[in-house]
């Protein structure tokens, strides 16, 4: 793959990951009295954008029971976006969220700051929080070369009306897109015009056809 790791961008990110526990700490620690709860990442990078697939951030979250965080869902969702505020947090209250996972909670407030989002959820059994780091550039793309030209197409053979030669899916190029749902969780699929198979669905690669 014509992707190259931009020297120095995963230590960006890992930074991050560190200050968002920091971040998702003192919300937690402000907002619920006694021990934080342990703050785990999500195993993979998602692509923040499937249009910039070089992009990444990481998730972090923790959850509590409910039973050990006292008030009731207004005061809470009261205390959360105070704490965010007096932190320096521009608050919200989960719009953006979709619909299916809004009705999963009694509450949610998010607040967002230099590219950092942290969540608080809570349902009947638990309170929840959830971070996001700023969106890091780990690679730099570089547009691949077509597998055939007028060059090299050969007697017998045009180049591809779909891809030009390229053999690759003109939509992504070869490259991972995802696609998702929701900020922390949802469904992911492939390029929506090849569905991961990253090839041209004309000439399944091939960069060209028989005239
Ligand atoms: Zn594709
Ligand atoms: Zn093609």
């Amino acid at each position: 793959m014509p992707e190259r790791e931009i020297a120095g961008a995963r230590q960006e990110l890992r930074r991050s990951v560190e200050e968002l526990a920091r971040h998702l700490e003192r919300f937690a620690a402000g907002l619920v009295p006694g021990p934080a709860p342990s703050f785990s990442g999500f195993d993979e990078l998602w692509t923040a954008d499937p249009w910039t697939p070089d992009g990444r951030y990481q998730v972090l979250s923790g959850r509590l029971p409910r039973p050990a965080v006292a008030g009731s869902v207004a005061e809470l969702r009261e205390r959360a976006a105070a704490v965010l505020a007096a932190a320096g947090w521009t608050t919200g209250t989960g719009e953006g969220e979709p619909e299916s996972v809004r009705k999963r909670y009694e509450a949610i407030v998010y607040g967002t700051r230099d590219g950092f989002e942290v969540q608080f959820r809570l349902s009947a059994r638990a309170v929840e929080f959830y971070g996001r780091t700023p969106v890091t550039r780990l690679y730099a793309w570089e547009s691949p070369e077509p597998v055939v030209t007028a060059e090299t197409v050969g007697p017998g053979y045009e180049l591809c009306p779909e891809c030009d030669g390229l053999g690759w899916c003109p939509t992504c190029e070869g490259r991972i897109v995802f696609l998702r749902s929701g900020s922390y969780t949802g469904y992911r699929s492939g390029c929506p015009d090849c569905r991961g198979d990253n090839v041209c669905l004309v000439c399944r690669g091939a960069g060209r056809r028989s005239c």
